[in-house]
């Protein structure tokens, strides 16, 4: 239970900080309000401590951002960060990063580097709609707070109301090869090529849509925000060989700092006509650090995505296999959701897992740190933790999770 010091910066933020947290995410309700931790002081590895110094395993991983470990030696600062952090002018360091994004992707030609997910997710749409001059965008999944999507929303307050006419979902999602709305008015669509369904019915529907966006004339953007740098080859697009035109990158490439990146090809990127700036973009730090993280799942054996690809498979097998009638998780090997029969069985398990130092959210996420533990270990004490909660022992402590806007967002259907 909270105690009174948690309570003290719980009270404090609700007065300071607006709607009581910076991330819709991190929102107390988004977990079992009252029994998880809502402030932590520091991380290590795979683990977080909260304010009063109770330690965690911590499966949540900063909502994906977190891919090397907290804390990791190998992105200190002290070594990597050049003294000066935003200069008058652009750095080589922004270059480097760039060629070593190239490098990767092979469909990228050019890069800007912005500082959040929605930011690169924003300037993907605006390059998109600038190239082909159509205006209508086609979405599926969440892709941040910019108007655009925020307007799919209800109620979408704040934005105005002709926002609207720009966007629309994408349509019916994963209803055989016919697109009904992607027609030649579509300037692009966006979708996050894998949310936690990386069936070969996922590739084929994206080889469609690929196959279609050209015949129309659209541009397909890839939000590869979370599953960037979280599959074998970095991205969704590399595994299965599938040319986006545009592709959004954040979270997991910053190495814990924020960075983020759309890019593409020559035309469309060096477009002249379209507006993308920031002060912040070329901030020294984030790119020296973004560029050192990279170079580990280049070059280091230890931060293999194929290695870490199959140790997050195996900790999910296990996993599944425990209660598959009751709890499971929906994933690929590094990212998923959970699937139970009730809400409150699955609060009641949160519960007890966070009770046991254990932390997960709405979505499980797997890194190299966490790859390290014992997985023996671990799901033994998950398996003695499922067993109180079926016995009925365990009674609810908190309030019932609700679910983030990010998870509602993409449980949305077309209208
Ligand atoms: N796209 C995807 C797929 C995301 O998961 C998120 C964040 N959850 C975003 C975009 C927005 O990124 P940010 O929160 O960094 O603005």
């Amino acid at each position: 239970m909270t105690s009174e010091y948690a309570q003290e910066w719980i009270d404090r933020a609700r007065l300071s900080i607006a709607q009581g947290a910076l991330t819709n995410s991190k929102r107390a309700a988004t977990f079992v309000e009252g029994v998880y931790p809502q402030h932590v002081l520091r991380g290590e590895g795979p683990y977080l401590w909260d304010v009063d110094e109770k330690k965690y395993v911590d499966f949540i991983c900063g909502l994906g951002s977190n891919l090397f470990g907290y804390a990791n030696p190998e992105l200190a600062l002290r070594e990597i960060a050049p003294g000066f952090r935003c200069p008058s002018f652009s750095t080589p360091y922004e270059v480097v990063l760039a060629e070593r994004l190239k490098a990767m992707f092979p469909f990228i030609d050019r890069l800007k580097f912005l500082k959040s997910g929605t930011e690169a997710c924003n300037a993907a749409v605006r390059i998109a709609r600038a190239w082909t001059g159509k205006e209508l965008v086609l979405s599926e999944g969440y892709h941040g707070w910019g108007d655009d999507f925020t307007a799919l929303d209800t109620p979408a307050a704040g934005v105005p109301k002709g926002v609207k006419a720009g966007i629309q979902m994408l349509g019916p999602s994963h209803a055989g090869t016919d697109f009904p709305n992607l027609t030649d008015k579509v300037a692009a669509v966006i979708v996050e090529p894998v949310m936690c369904d990386a069936s070969p019915e996922r590739r084929q529907w994206l080889e469609r849509l690929r196959d279609k966006c050209k015949k129309v004339g659209a541009l397909l953007i890839f939000d590869e925000v979370i599953t960037g740098f979280r599959f074998p080859k970095f991205s969704v697009a590399n595994y299965w060989g599938i040319r986006p035109d545009l592709i959004c990158l954040g979270k997991a490439m910053g190495g814990g700092m924020a960075i983020s990146a759309v890019g593409g090809g020559r035309e469309v990127m060096d477009n002249p006509e379209y507006f993308v700036s920031s002060t912040f973009a070329g901030e020294t730090l984030p790119i020296r650090v973004a560029d050192k993280a990279l170079r580990l799942l280049q070059e280091n054996q230890e931060y293999s995505l194929t290695a870490l690809w199959e140790a997050g498979q195996d900790w999910l097998d296990r996993f599944n296999r425990l209660w598959p009638e009751m709890l499971t998780i929906e994933a690929y090997p590094t990212r998923g959701a959970f699937k139970c029969i009730s809400p409150e069985f699955k609060a009641l398990f949160w519960q007890e897992a966070c009770k046991a130092g254990i932390l997960f959210g709405p979505s499980w996420f797997f890194n190299f740190a966490l790859a390290k533990i014992d997985r023996a270990i671990q799901l033994q004490s998950l398996q003695e933790i499922m067993w109180k909660v079926k016995s009925g022992k365990a009674k609810l402590e908190g309030k019932l999770p609700v679910p983030p806007k990010s998870q509602m967002i993409r449980s949305q259907k077309p209208r």
